[in-house]
């Protein structure tokens, strides 16, 4: 008996010690977490008051640069209300923190857009070539510029039935397109006349320099492009009137109304809509209109944009 239990103590003992061991095993490793944890971005930032969902996002949607640059910052919701925006452009976001500082009163989809359209930057600065490859949607505004030699390869002459004036041409696509709208337009007594098409770099430096000499550069820039700047020369644009009316009147007609409902469903878009001057760099044109094809033009229709954001989005971006 005496024996035995001397046998015994030394067993219980280990045991403890072995439990003892185990458990500050556990407290080690469970602190040194806890400590790694601390350190980590998702920790700080819920300290700074976002929350489990925001950071997610935030983790999701932006990098560890602008992550640590909300550490040095109060608070701001406007931030996850940015890249929560639909159209929202993950490689734009220093962009968009610069415009957010410097219009701390805009909204989430303000900073978005005129991120997206350029239009943070002003007019004609930072100039870049138009990409020819996107043919049919090829953008061309203040930003992208067209070479000077540029026509398009198969521009066909409009029959006068659809036009005012001679030797009106226009791309192929946009012309086929045309005469379904015209049509479609003429079936529901509503007569669609194209008043200007296709114009070389040439004529719309002839057209820009008028304007030029009678109104100075302001003006000149607000309602006319610069050579290489306009889209007429993309062969894809028209402007469009009907009988009686001439300029903005357009705006008043039945025509301009059955333009708005059904010009995406061939193909066009209203290119400077009503008060988007600010993302266009145009004053409104009822009368110009752009093909880009029936599928963009329903998202652009559809999610009322201007093709300036969706070439952005849609293309740019992929
Ligand atoms: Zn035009």
């Amino acid at each position: 008996m005496k024996g035995r239990k001397l046998k015994k103590k030394p067993v219980i003992v280990l045991v403890c010690s072995i439990i003892l061991l185990i458990v500050l095993i556990i407290f080690i490793v469970k602190t040194v977490n806890e400590l790694n944890y601390r350190k980590t971005i998702e920790y700080k930032l819920l300290q700074q008051g976002y929350n489990k969902e925001e950071v997610s996002l935030l983790q999701k949607k932006t990098d560890e640069d602008f992550m640590n640059s909300l550490l040095e910052e109060e608070y701001d919701r406007v931030y996850i209300d940015i890249i929560t925006e639909g159209y929202y452009i993950k490689n734009k976001l220093k962009d968009y923190v610069k415009y957010y500082n410097d219009h701390l009163n805009a909204s989430s989809t303000e900073v978005v857009t005129m991120v997206n359209a350029g239009a943070n930057e002003e007019w004609y600065s930072h100039i870049k070539d138009t990409d020819l490859s996107k043919d049919i949607l090829m953008i061309n505004n203040k930003f992208y510029k067209l070479p000077s030699d540029y026509e398009p390869e198969d521009l066909v002459d409009v029959k006068n039935w659809y036009a005012y004036g001679t030797n009106v041409k226009l791309r192929d696509e946009a012309y086929n397109a045309f005469i379904d709208m015209f049509n479609a337009a003429k079936e529901e007594g509503i007569t669609l006349i194209i008043n200007s098409a296709y114009r070389s770099y040439k004529e719309q430096e002839e057209v820009y320099n008028q304007y030029l000499k009678n109104h100075g550069q302001a003006y000149t820039d607000g309602v006319a492009a610069r050579p290489g700047h306009s889209e007429h020369q993309t062969g894809l644009s028209v402007d469009i009137t009907t009988y009686g009316v001439t300029g903005s009147q357009f705006e008043s007609t039945d025509a301009f109304s059955w333009l708005q409902n059904n010009a995406h469903n061939f193909g066009f878009i209203l290119r400077y809509p009503n008060e988007k001057e600010n993302i266009t760099g145009y004053t409104y044109e009822s009368w110009h209109y752009r093909y880009v094809g029936v599928d963009a033009a329903t998202i652009i229709h559809d999610s009322n944009i201007t093709f300036d954001e969706y070439y952005a989005y849609y293309i740019e971006n992929n």
